[in-house]
């Protein structure tokens, strides 16, 4: 069967994930995650005092001089779940925290960072047989996918998501008024930078999945992969 590249990108905490992961699951792809990479990076400027996480303050140049020491790769755990490795080291958990969540737009808004993240995600995609998500990839990273999906539901949704998915491994006090305010600037910064805005390619499917349950977008996106494959 054709191995085919499928771009997701879509807004902040819209199940892009989640959506990606079961479909390359069910078509036995590489499924990648885009946003882990400029978290990881973004938990490495932090780490590095490279960034201040209450002014948003960003030694650039300092950061621009080390990022060819920022290792990026994925492995799974025993339970088969995706992890993110930064130089080797596990920091799914961490880069997932509100801190990093804070400060990763910012980050991902530097080209040097972008040039750096896209030349790696393009040599991960070169056999084909990948489901990569993100914000750029039908415009950018893949502007040849043979699927892009372009995903959104409403802010409101999409906060009580992601708040959800925070209480649900064990954080108790981030608010919902603090996750929706995150998720709106996140929205603002993405869609605004000047390098590789949020926007939806001329040739992407839109999938609001606002009213639709997970198994009703797997098997929309499934549907959808199937019509390439076997175009
Ligand atoms: O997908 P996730 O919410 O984990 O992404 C975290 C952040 O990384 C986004 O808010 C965005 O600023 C940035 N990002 C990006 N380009 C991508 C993936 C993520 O700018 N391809």
């Amino acid at each position: 069967m054709k191995k085919i590249t499928i771009a997701i990108d879509g807004h902040s905490s819209c199940g892009k994930s989640t959506m990606a992961k079961s479909l390359a699951k069910a078509l036995n792809y590489i499924y990648v995650d885009t946003g882990a990479m400029y978290r990881a990076v973004t938990l490495f400027a932090l780490r590095e005092g490279l960034m201040n996480a209450e002014t948003k303050e960003i030694n650039t140049l300092s950061l621009e001089a080390l990022m060819d020491r920022v290792n990026i790769s994925f492995a799974h755990d025993e339970n088969g779940r995706l992890q993110t490795l930064l130089n080797g080291e596990n920091v799914e958990k961490e880069i997932r925290e509100m801190t990093v969540s804070n400060c990763v737009s910012p980050i991902a808004a530097l080209p040097f960072v972008r040039e750096h993240l896209v030349a790696l995600q393009q040599k991960m995609g070169l056999e084909g047989g990948i489901v990569m998500d993100g914000r750029d990839i039908g415009t950018v990273v893949f502007p040849h996918a043979d699927l892009k999906v372009f995903v959104t539901a409403s802010a409101e949704v999409r906060a009580q998501r992601r708040l959800l998915e925070l209480q649900g491994k064990g954080d108790t006090t981030t608010t919902f008024a603090e996750v929706l305010k995150n998720v709106e600037e996140r929205d603002y910064i993405d869609s605004h930078r000047e390098v590789s805005p949020l926007r939806k390619a001329d040739d992407a499917l839109l999938l609001d999945n606002s009213h639709l349950t997970i198994p009703e977008q797997d098997e929309l996106l499934l549907k959808w992969a199937m019509e390439r494959i076997n175009a």
